[in-house]
């Protein structure tokens, strides 16, 4: 219904993310795109953010989009303590978890539908069933992570003992239609039974089949065997269609142009087609002491040119440090003729699109990694945690990346700066790879132009939302 009264063509469509860049980033993408698309936009948004990145991002996409209406959810007191968890941005989905009963006031003037972040369904949906409201799922990470996410509530009652523990007697989980899953490539969090991350990943699982569907920053040429697998419900009993609408793209409002942009694009310009490599955890990710010093010696053994984006902190409004005292002296002097360093939020759209980067070292994030699709980037994954080593199995599935399995987790096992330097060398001399990345690179292409896979299947959501009105 239209505010008039009257039936209106345009769906009215309410997107609530939760915490974190990686989160925040393929909402904002997918809410742009619905503007594109005539839809009315409602984002549901919550203060403050965890980091100052999430703030300035919301900002941004609200000048760039004043047709968007914001509305703020304003969350219950929360205290941290009470929950099994340390990591902030956890705590973040929980706080929102926690008052999601209370979201109802702000889901109207009635809606065509409600698209919620997956870390929020379980507790999302009896509001939204009650209001009679179609509710589907943004998946924030791959499709091979969605298959793990929907049928691990199933695999765990197959596996739990008359005492009430869960135990796994293979070394693989295995997903009817798809490739196994090794035990060692499940987040560590989900392991831990009692965690909070594992609570609500099994919660959250079980709720899928309530969904009215579930979106994914996904295309067929990246995840062909697992979206069909999906779609064929041969994964899950129940599942209703899984979208991949991907890559969805950075919009206008993300991008730029200030001093640290500017140098680094002149840096970029400067060097020669394909030699850069681009080293980048991610908006959440800082390696310790040790480890970045030996990424830097990695680094310099590789003989590569290198763009390296340094993070002192996990969160960054505590990220005081300067880039001197993280990296120290010595190895700041050794580095200057070989690559650039920076230690700021860098506009990785640019960067991945410049002609001079030839590979990228990324932790695994499923943003980067379809960015990385999406340039022809052949990547080199470097897992730390949560759906990273899934992730990364799904970039070595398409031919866009490779991993190194004995590297474990990066936040349980340190990589030595000799291993790191030669894994380097091999990305960036990996001709194989950097032909099946611009493959890719056009398939990714093509699935978002007219007629594409993506594009068919975004237009097919929207039609059904108009039928909602
Ligand atoms: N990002 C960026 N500049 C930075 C760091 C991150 O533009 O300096 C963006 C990146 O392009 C991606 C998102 O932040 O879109 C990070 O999401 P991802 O899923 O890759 O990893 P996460 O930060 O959630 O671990
Ligand atoms: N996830 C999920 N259900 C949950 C929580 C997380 O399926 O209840 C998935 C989601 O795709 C998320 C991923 O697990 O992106 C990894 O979560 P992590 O804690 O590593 O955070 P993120 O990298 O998303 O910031």
């Amino acid at each position: 219904m239209s505010d008039s009264g009257g039936f209106d063509s345009h769906p009215h469509v309410a997107l609530i993310p939760s915490a974190g860049m990686g989160h925040l980033t393929p909402f904002l993408r997918l809410a742009a795109s619905l503007v594109q698309h005539h839809c009315r936009v409602t984002l549901i948004t919550t203060y403050p953010t965890v980091s100052l990145a999430e703030t300035q991002h919301v900002s941004h996409f609200l000048s760039a989009y004043p047709q968007v209406t914001a509305k703020r959810f304003h969350l219950l007191p929360f205290d941290p303590n009470s929950a099994n968890a340390t990591d902030p941005f956890l705590l973040r989905w929980e706080a929102i978890r926690r008052s999601a009963h209370l979201l109802a006031p702000l889901l109207s003037p009635p809606l065509s539908a409600l698209i919620t972040d997956v870390t929020l369904i379980s507790a999302v949906l009896p509001v939204t069933i009650n209001l009679h409201l179609p509710n589907y799922v943004l998946f924030t990470a791959s499709a091979r992570m969605f298959s793990l996410t929907a049928s691990f509530p199933a695999i765990v009652a197959s596996k739990s003992t008359s005492s009430g523990s869960v135990e796994f007697d293979d070394d693989f989980i295995e997903i009817p239609g798809l490739p196994r899953i090794p035990l060692s490539s499940v987040p560590l969090a989900v392991m831990d039974s009692k965690s909070l991350f594992a609570t609500s990943f099994l919660e959250n699982g079980n709720s899928f089949v309530k969904s009215n569907g579930v979106l994914i920053n996904s295309f067929d040429a990246l995840e062909a065997d697992t979206l069909v697998a999906l779609n064929g419900r041969r994964v899950v009993a129940g599942l209703p269609p899984v979208y991949a609408v991907g890559p969805l793209l950075p919009c206008e409002f993300e991008k730029r142009d200030d001093p640290s942009t500017s140098l680094i694009l002149k840096w970029l310009d400067d060097q020669p087609e394909g030699s850069v490599v681009y080293v980048s955890f991610g908006s959440r990710l800082a390696l310790s002491m040790e480890q970045t010093k030996d990424l830097g010696d990695g680094l310099l053994s590789s003989g590569c040119r290198f763009l390296w984006v340094v993070k002192g902190k996990n969160v960054d409004k505590e990220d005081e440090e300067s880039l001197k005292n993280v990296l120290g002296h010595e190895l700041m002097e050794k580095i200057k003729d070989q690559g650039l360093v920076v230690k700021n939020w860098v506009d990785q759209d640019k960067v991945l699109s410049h002609r001079a980067v030839g590979g990228f070292v990324s932790h695994g994030g499923w943003n980067s990694l379809v960015e990385a699709a999406r340039h022809g980037v052949p990547v080199l994954v470097w897992p730390h945690f949560g759906d990273q080593k899934i992730n990364a199995e799904a970039v070595e599935r398409a031919g866009l990346g490779m991993w190194v399995r004995s590297w474990g987790w990066g936040t349980e096992l340190r990589a030595k700066g000799d291993e790191i330097g030669l894994k380097i060398k091999d990305l960036m001399a990996n001709d194989f790879l950097r032909e099946q990345a611009k493959r890719i690179e056009e398939e990714a292409s093509k699935a978002i132009g007219v007629g594409g896979s993506s594009e068919r299947t975004f237009k097919e959501l929207i039609d059904k939302w108009k039928c909602n009105n």
